[in-house]
């Protein structure tokens, strides 16, 4: 029900209590994580790490397995399909098929993200007023996420309140676990791996490829890296006030920066370049060079001649040509008879399909590394010895210009499958995990740590969307304790705008009738006129007490004023 919004002022005589309804405060405020990771990746010694240092805030975590409910889910759906817990390849294999086929029965990508949802909310006690009530001080992790869409829909359901861990393994770690540990067949483990991480012919398939670079937090496997990654990622979530960036971090986010200046249809990748030290020497990103020295940008006005500006990407152009080109050729000389329009219409489709998709070279972007190359030479500093932090793996183009500039570390997030920088450069890179004695090669590593898109959240004190930190209070350095201090520092709001726009009401009425209380009694006693005092906020009464609803709201708001306050201070 609708209240009309109004400051009512207290009936006659009744007494005037302070009603503290409404708060922006949520100390004991839920948490949802979700956990992605490849097949063949050792992920529960790092669950079971997690869970440790949720507790250590003084929070419950329970931890809930998609694939628990493909049962119930194949049964209410009315099809078949076995669910074997033995042997391990058909284990797996086979929920990744009972995935896919929930997801293309039901038609919804996210399918199994709103199943998770469903099945935290069937947790939830039911108030008096018949709404479900958040459950205080709890971390609910969702094992584990497989399609992009899945987080999609669970950052729009829990809001801050939901955090993307990605376990990183690479794939010899993963071959390793399936084979040795799980006793699969060398073969069974490659075939895995790869429907797991993108399959391409399956339109609802798994992506957990696409999926994991999302990752708010990027841990490793390897000498039990998460350890130290989830330790600073909880203390940061629980508000820690110390925590800051570690140079890896720092220069991904100066590097995802950079990203967003770029204009390019397609993409939008950004590349910062450090020296030894981790001083930043210059960023990049893609978009097309302006003359004079550098990329166009959005000073430019007329003159940007930017892709979107003549929407055109010349790059897509040219492959229609090339693929026209061959058609016609092929048909030509093997089929004179046919109708050439005929032939280019029927094969069209079927070329855009092969290897001539994945040509890159004809777009008129520099790309991201290349522009920070260019800029450091452009400007007169030296990058010997430098690292190349990028938003996406280097495509071979940009890897044959990094090896050639001395670049001795390469680090990306988001994995770029058309790159052939392996296939073509293994003599002079290496990717993780394959580091062989004296190797000079150049190594590109994955991107480890906390990733770009909570940065302002996490580490600003006060440009986070919660609240604001303080590192000293009254000029001496504030004391944090994980046990004692842990409150969320983005929390997850159990209220909607709307419930939170009535709660004022009630508020607004309490504080004005108290307030008008006070000043009536001060001008009883120095003998000012009441009638002066009377203002646009006492508006005529109404017979619309807020709703039933908000009244009760009181019971579901997790935590309180008491506990919010801040025993550091
Ligand atoms: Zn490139």
């Amino acid at each position: 029900m609708w209240v009309q919004p109004s400051l009512l002022p207290a009936a006659e005589g009744a007494a005037i209590e302070k009603d503290t309804r409404f708060v922006l405060d949520y100390p004991e405020a839920e948490l949802v994580f979700g956990l992605v990771f490849a097949v063949g990746t050792d992920y529960k010694p790092a669950l079971d790490y997690l869970k440790d240092q949720i507790k250590l805030s003084g929070y419950a975590a329970d931890s809930l397995q998609l694939s628990d409910w493909f049962g119930e889910s194949i049964e209410r759906l009315g099809f078949q399909h076995a669910l074997p817990t033995e042997p391990e390849y058909e284990r797996i294999a086979s929920r990744i098929s009972a995935g896919n086929k929930i997801r293309a029965t039901t038609g919804r990508q996210d399918i199994l993200a709103l199943i998770a949802a469903s099945k935290i909310f069937s947790t939830r006690e039911i108030g008096e007023d018949e709404n479900p009530i958040a459950h205080k001080r709890r971390a609910h992790i969702l094992v584990s996420l497989k399609r992009p869409e899945e987080v999609e829909s669970l950052r729009k359901i829990y809001g801050p309140g939901f955090f993307l861990i990605g376990i990183f393994a690479d794939e010899s770690e993963r071959i390793d676990f399936l084979t040795n540990r799980k006793g699969l067949e060398k073969e069974q483990a490659a075939s895995l791996i790869n429907i797991d991480q993108k399959q391409t012919a399956e339109e609802y398939g798994q992506r957990t490829r696409d999926t994991f670079q999302m990752a708010d937090l990027f841990v490793g496997v390897a000498d039990k890296e998460y350890e130290k990654g989830l330790q600073r990622f909880l203390r940061l979530i629980f508000g820690d006030p110390f925590i800051t960036p570690s140079r890896d971090e720092h220069s991904m986010f100066l590097a995802y920066a950079a990203s967003l200046r770029s204009g390019d249809l397609a993409r939008q990748v950004g590349a910062a370049l450090t020296c030894a030290q981790g001083d930043l020497i210059s960023l990049g990103c893609n978009d097309v060079p302006s003359p004079g020295g550098g990329l166009y940008c959005a000073d430019d006005g007329d003159d940007d001649a930017r892709d979107h500006k003549l929407r055109k990407d010349s790059n897509d152009a040219r492959k229609d040509e090339i693929i026209d080109d061959v058609i016609l050729a092929f048909s030509k000389k093997f089929l004179p008879t046919r109708d050439p329009e005929e032939i280019l219409k029927e094969a069209r489709p079927l070329l855009r399909e092969t290897l001539v998709s994945d040509v890159t070279e004809f777009g008129r972007a520099v790309h991201a590394e290349m522009d920070a190359i260019i800029t450091a030479g452009r400007t007169g500093v030296s990058f010997s010895n430098s690292t190349l932090y990028t938003t996406t793996f280097p495509c071979h183009t940009c890897t044959r210009h990094i090896i050639a500039a001395g670049v001795k570390r390469v680090v990306y997030i988001e994995p770029y499958p058309k790159s052939l920088a392996k296939e073509l450069h293994s003599d002079a890179i290496r990717i993780s995990g394959e580091k062989q004695k004296n190797d000079r090669r150049v190594p590109f590593e994955p991107f480890l740590g906390i990733g770009p898109r909570r940065f302002f959240d996490l580490f600003s004190m006060k440009l986070s969307s919660g609240y604001v930190i303080e590192r000293k209070h009254d000029g001496t350095v504030v004391d944090w304790d994980q046990r004692r201090n842990s409150k969320p520092r983005v929390p997850m709001a159990p209220t909607s705008y709307l419930e939170r726009e009535q709660l004022i009401q009630i508020t607004l009425n309490s504080v004005f009738s108290i307030k008008r209380e006070e000043n009536a009694n001060d001008a009883k006693t120095t003998g000012i006129a009441g009638q002066e005092r009377r203002g646009v906020l006492d508006t005529p009464r109404e017979d619309s007490p807020p709703s039933r609803k908000v009244a009760r709201m009181e019971d579901r708001r997790t935590g309180d004023n008491l506990a919010a306050g801040d025993d550091r201070k």
